[in-house]
């Protein structure tokens, strides 16, 4: 439920401070310290869990309705046009905090944030393989 040597545990319990911007039973959404653009934000469960597959469907429910908004009121109250929802999971992926947490990040028009976007094709029997894969992991 919780970790002692988690950080957003600490925030979640209110042992670490934080500039909070949202909270109901199960999620805390407070501003990020290093936000990558003005509004920047996070959502967290207030219970730990890692990584995104680890997270009871409640949890998950819960966090997806709070990011949405969140989303709605940091674009109507910095005045972005657009947003993206980013969540990380494990180092190969970018996560530093292993506490599953959602980035709410402003976007503008010409802004230097971004993926690296190098778009492949998928071949058709690639795509009959990966499904068949996939949907027996299921
Ligand atoms: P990750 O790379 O794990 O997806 O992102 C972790 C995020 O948590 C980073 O954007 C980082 O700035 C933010 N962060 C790390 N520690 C703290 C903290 O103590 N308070 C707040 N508000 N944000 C934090
Ligand atoms: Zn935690």
């Amino acid at each position: 439920m919780s970790d002692a040597n988690c950080i957003f545990c600490k925030i979640v319990a209110g042992r670490i401070p934080c500039t909070k911007v949202y909270e109901d039973a199960r999620v805390l959404g407070f501003l990020d310290v290093g936000p990558l653009s003005e509004g920047h934000c996070l959502i967290v469960p207030k219970a730990h869990a890692v990584r995104l597959e680890e997270l009871a469907a409640a949890d998950v429910q819960a966090c997806a309705a709070a990011a949405a908004k969140v989303g709605k009121a940091v674009v109507a109250a910095t005045g972005a046009p657009g947003w993206n929802l980013l969540q990380n999971n494990g180092p190969a992926a970018g996560q530093v905090v292993m506490h599953v947490h959602f980035h709410i990040i402003p976007r503008r028009d010409g802004d230097a944030l971004g993926f690296r976007w190098p778009a492949g094709k998928l071949a058709s029997e690639d795509a009959q393989r990966l499904a068949a894969a996939i949907t027996g992991k299921l």
